[in-house]
């Protein structure tokens, strides 16, 4: 069969060389050792919290060795398609602060020279060379029906291979003059790459995160280009991988089974084979109805909410918490890294694909606040009143409205035990904002006026009475502490906590107690950051008017 015959009258329209894209795109100028990895997902649904976990891991591989990273959209299955399904990608990157070198930036645009970075608009390039395969002998094109496809699955039942190869691969020996004819005849065909695997030989490659792998060579005919012409996956992703000059395939391990064959068909295509790292995929623990521990399953975009990124926004966990928490599951020596370099962007931690783990991270949301408490415990008061203002703006205008109402006082709020050497780490998610400082505001604080057990009633009376007489709001720290210990002995408490460890029962109760009661009285809780900075924020009359109200509730 003369090839180069058949190819022409295959592709007639391509015109093109696979030398004119070498040319195009040409290898990059990169310093020694830079990597090129990418993102690419199909713009089939939302983001998943996987995919962002796979770019978040790539974006750091080039990042760390002065390389790029890109994002490509492989968009060849037209029917899982989804509207707006591209610009949700990139916006939940943007958001996750994973920066895009290249590649798409919008539903429309592309930066970088190895655009076009949406396959669909790639479809000459595959085409090109789709027919220097079947110059070369390589590939060929397949006129079987569905109905043919379907005998060939039914007659394979209890074959251990199954699909499109050796004598099931009628169309491997069609001449030239029936190809020319079916042409003819208008009947739709597939192009098929002839493979010459064979199922005794073994591939051997090592995978940056799972190590050396050995697998059987691929023996099946895998289509490369559909009936309408557009490439399958395997296809497009080796072309492209290879013209985009991708070092490092840093994808999930869903696609180990097929590395097989983009081996084989970057070798065919006469490309370099690129270095693959295979995420395991983010896993949950599966609990009974007792709350135990039942197994380990992949987070499901059907059962659990946190497998979308939008989530994350939703309830509010900052960016930076996710992709904080995101690194402890990367690299387990993340967490030492961090409790030695508290103060460091997660950004210079120094990632390393070869300490992924090989099987699948769990996911923990219990973590999850952990991390973000202690990632919002280091922001400023300025950063958290602007992430709570963009969050209630989106999710509670009520709050936004009171947030807004006034921006200084705000402000102060979210300044308490803020800064600092030891910040209050209490916050994980902005939807707990509103709960958290509720009793600044008169519109959402509310008080039960409830007292701990070991308080009578009558003695908090007391206490508040008293305290009412000497609090001024104009005292410093010292001032107003000395005032709550000077209440303790006249009323039968002890300012000294160690004396009443000593004696609990020669005393009511210590300077906590008393103060746990002024506590209550002007904020409805036990428990709340610095007391005297929250009564001074709150001012005077409102700190007496609150005062006042709990001695007549209790009365
Ligand atoms: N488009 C493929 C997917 O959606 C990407 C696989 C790869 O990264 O090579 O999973």
């Amino acid at each position: 069969m003369d090839n180069k015959k058949l190819a022409q009258l295959l592709f007639p329209e391509v015109t093109k060389t696979p030398e004119y894209y070498e040319k195009l795109y040409p290898e990059r100028n990169l310093p020694e050792g830079a990597r090129v990895t990418r993102f690419a997902p199909s713009p089939t649904g939302y983001l998943h919290i996987g995919g962002l976990f796979a770019s978040l891991v790539a974006a750091l591989t080039a990042k760390k060795s002065g390389g790029v990273f890109y994002l490509r959209i492989e968009d060849t299955d037209k029917k899982r398609e989804v509207k707006g399904g591209i610009q949700g990608i990139i916006d939940g990157l943007n958001y996750f602060g994973i920066e895009i070198d290249e590649g798409r930036i919008s539903e429309t645009e592309d930066r970088g020279d190895y655009a076009p970075y949406r396959q669909s608009e790639r479809k000459e390039i595959y085409q090109c060379f789709a027919k220097m395969l079947v110059e070369q002998g390589m590939a060929y094109a397949c006129f079987c029906t569905e109905e043919e496809l379907e005998q060939i699955r039914a007659a394979q039942a209890n074959e251990p291979i199954k699909g499109y190869y050796g004598k099931y691969a009628k169309s491997r020996n069609l001449t030239y003059e029936e190809i020319e004819q079916n042409l003819k005849l208008g009947k739709p065909w597939t192009l098929r790459f002839k493979s010459e695997g064979d199922i005794e030989r073994k591939i051997i490659f090592t995978d940056f995160i799972k190590g050396k792998i050995e697998m059987s060579e691929n023996v099946l005919d895998v289509v490369l280009l559909k009936q309408d012409g557009i490439p399958t996956y395997h296809f497009a992703h080796c072309v492209d991988d290879h013209l985009m000059r991708t070092t490092h395939i840093v994808r999930g391990d869903e696609w180990i089974a097929s590395v097989p064959v983009h081996i084989q068909l970057f070798k065919a295509c006469g490309f370099k084979v690129p270095k693959y790292a295979h995420i395991a995929p983010i896993m949950k623990e599966e609990k009974n109805e007792q709350g135990e521990v039942t197994g380990k399953r992949k987070l499901s975009k059907r059962k659990d909410p946190e497998a979308a990124v939008s989530y994350y926004a939703e309830v509010g966990f900052p960016a930076e918490s996710v992709t904080e928490y995101l690194l402890t599951l990367a690299n387990s020596n993340f967490e030492d890294w961090r409790r030695a370099n508290p103060d460091l962007p997660a950004a210079d931690f120094p990632f390393n694909l070869k300490k992924m783990s090989a099987s699948g991270a769990l996911f923990d949301l219990v973590k999850l606040n952990d991390v973000s408490k202690n990632v919002i415990s280091k922001f400023s008061a300025e950063k958290v009143y602007n992430n709570v203002l963009e969050w209630a703006s989106e999710n509670d205008a009520h709050f936004a409205e009171l947030l807004k109402r006034d921006k200084a006082f705000a402000k102060e709020m979210f300044a308490i035990d803020r800064g600092g050497k030891k910040p209050r780490k209490d916050i994980a998610k902005w939807s707990e904002v509103k709960d958290y400082y509720s009793y600044f505001f008169k519109e959402t604080y509310e008080n039960d006026y409830a007292l701990p057990e070991n308080i009578a009633a009558e003695d908090a009376v007391k206490i508040l009475e008293e305290y009412g007489k000497v609090y001024s709001a104009d005292d410093d720290k010292d001032a107003w502490f000395s005032k709550i210990k000077a209440l303790c002995e006249p009323l039968g408490f002890t300012p000294n906590v160690k004396e009443y460890k000593k004696n609990p029962d020669s005393f009511k109760g210590h300077v906590g107690d008393v103060s746990t009661v002024i506590r209550i009285a002007v904020t409805g809780r036990r428990n709340t950051p610095d007391l005297y900075a929250i009564m001074r924020l709150l001012g005077e009359k409102e700190v007496l008017s609150r005062l006042k109200t709990m001695i007549e509730k209790l009365a």
